[in-house]
């Protein structure tokens, strides 16, 4: 039995992923959109963006997934993190909506990834201390998320984890 789940879940396959090797994810780098969530999930969806996210959470809590957790999405670019490169090829890749420096995340976002990522963390063996942020991946390139918005995350998932 699994839960019934809380929030609407849109299933949308981005065509930004490669399609000639899957991966096993064994991270989750958490980003920040900038833009809204209509606009994102468009852009995702559009060959020409080579972009992509496994999932996008709107404020409200509705999230799309936009790939299967095996397909290597387009999230991440050049980035390092323990000793590794290219998060793309062993990390999850879950965006909020927006800018976290100009607005907080709302609790709906926060609960919305926790419905996410609780499952995937049990089945990929993710532990809370394997997620991280695109900042953190890409220092001096980007700036996603707001520390403050990341240590909200991790201390909701400490809870539900
Ligand atoms: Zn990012």
């Amino acid at each position: 039995m699994t839960e019934p789940k809380q929030y609407k879940e849109i299933y949308r396959q981005t065509p930004n992923y490669n399609k000639d090797r899957e991966i096993t994810p064994t991270a989750v780098v958490l980003h920040h959109t900038s833009g809204s969530y209509a606009g994102s999930v468009d852009w995702c969806l559009r060959k020409e963006s080579q972009v992509s996210y496994h999932c996008i959470v709107k404020r409200d809590g509705e999230r799309t997934i936009l790939a299967s957790d095996n397909q290597r999405t387009w999230h991440a670019g050049k980035s390092f993190w323990r000793g590794k490169h290219d998060l793309n090829s062993w990390a999850l890749g879950l965006a909020f909506e927006g800018d976290s420096y100009m607005e907080p995340l709302s609790l709906d976002m926060i609960n919305s990834a926790i419905e996410y990522l609780v499952p995937r963390m049990k089945k990929l063996s993710i532990t809370i201390t394997d997620i991280t942020d695109h900042r953190t991946v890409s220092p001096n390139r980007k700036n996603d998320l707001n520390p403050t918005e990341y240590n909200r995350v991790i201390e909701a998932l400490k809870n539900h984890a």
